[in-house]
């Protein structure tokens, strides 16, 4: 297959946008629409899309540094094993670790417990010329919350409007938000849990747990079309992404990272000082 061949047929913005009347149901997380090629024609590709995310990434990166009050935030949501980890390892690996905020947000800790739920997100998210990445994130209130009745249902029911007006503050003041629903089917999720026992250096990452959330799936699934309905908006639309394919997974992701910088007209700040009299300093240390 030739190199251009290898690129995407229709971009992922479009096939992966949850629109209204998608269903959880039926959807086909082996799929890898848009994209014509194979595995290796996926790293090939994704290897040439790291550089220019990598070279918008340190754009993004020196307007912060510039007084520019612009960030990016990619939120990963799916269930355990679903990816996460490897999309922040593979995706975000490809660009500076310095533009990049992190965070995971586990069980709250009692002091999150103590305050408002966006609480801790909102203290986690991306500062100026940043990539935040949330491994999980405010969704969980709406997801593990309702899978386990954690808070009553009119509390976790009224969160649906509160999060798109929270996310709409956020992109106001610059933030570009990208959701991204890793979508792993439950015989694909299997196969990994069974992978991680079979294998010595994948034992810390089994949770016995995992097999009673694995329970709930259909639970899961319905608070995850839930969220898709209500929280899928014009402004922050959400990506369901298949995900039984990593390698997919992560180019589809690399791509709606890409797009979202390139869509930023992002460009290098000019220098606030004068770059000839700089040069004729240089040129007479030469002498
Ligand atoms: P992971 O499974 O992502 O590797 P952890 O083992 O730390 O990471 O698991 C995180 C756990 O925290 C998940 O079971 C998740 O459902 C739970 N969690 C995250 N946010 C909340 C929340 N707001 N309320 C209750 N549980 C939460």
């Amino acid at each position: 297959m030739g190199k251009k061949d290898r690129r995407w047929d229709k971009p992922p913005t479009e096939t992966l946008r949850v629109r209204e009347g998608f269903t959880v149901d039926g959807f086909d997380c082996a799929s890898t629409p848009g994209f014509p090629g194979d595995e290796d024609d996926g790293e090939r590709f994704m290897e040439d899309r790291g550089e220019t995310l990598s070279d918008l990434q340190e754009q993004l990166f020196a307007e912060g540094r510039s007084g520019g009050t612009r960030s990016v935030l990619l939120v990963l949501q799916g269930m355990d094993t679903s990816g996460k980890g490897g999309i922040v390892r593979h995706v975000l690996g490809m660009v500076d670790p310095q533009g990049v905020q992190h965070t995971s947000f586990g069980v709250p800790t009692a002091e999150e417990r103590s305050h408002h739920y966006l609480w801790r997100i909102e203290r986690a998210l991306p500062s100026a010329g940043k990539i935040g990445v949330f491994d999980r994130s405010h969704y969980e209130d709406v997801l593990v919350v309702r899978v386990h009745n954690l808070v009553a249902a009119d509390v976790w029911g009224a969160r649906y409007d509160e999060i798109n007006a929270w996310e709409q503050r956020r992109i106001d003041e610059g933030t570009r938000i990208i959701k991204c629903a890793l979508m792993v089917s439950p015989e694909r999720q299997l196969e990994r849990l069974a992978e991680r026992l079979d294998r010595p250096d994948k034992h810390w990452k089994y949770n016995p747990g995992d097999l009673d959330e694995r329970a709930h799936w259909d639970a899961y699934m319905q608070a995850y079309q839930a969220v898709f309905d209500r929280c899928s908006t014009e402004s922050a639309p959400w990506y369901a992404i298949p995900a039984d394919n990593k390698w997919f997974a992560r180019l589809a992701v690399s791509e709606l990272l890409a797009t979202t910088l390139e869509d930023m007209n992002l460009t290098w700040p000019a220098a606030d000082f004068d770059v000839d009299a700089e040069k004729a300093r240089i040129a007479a240390l030469h002498d």
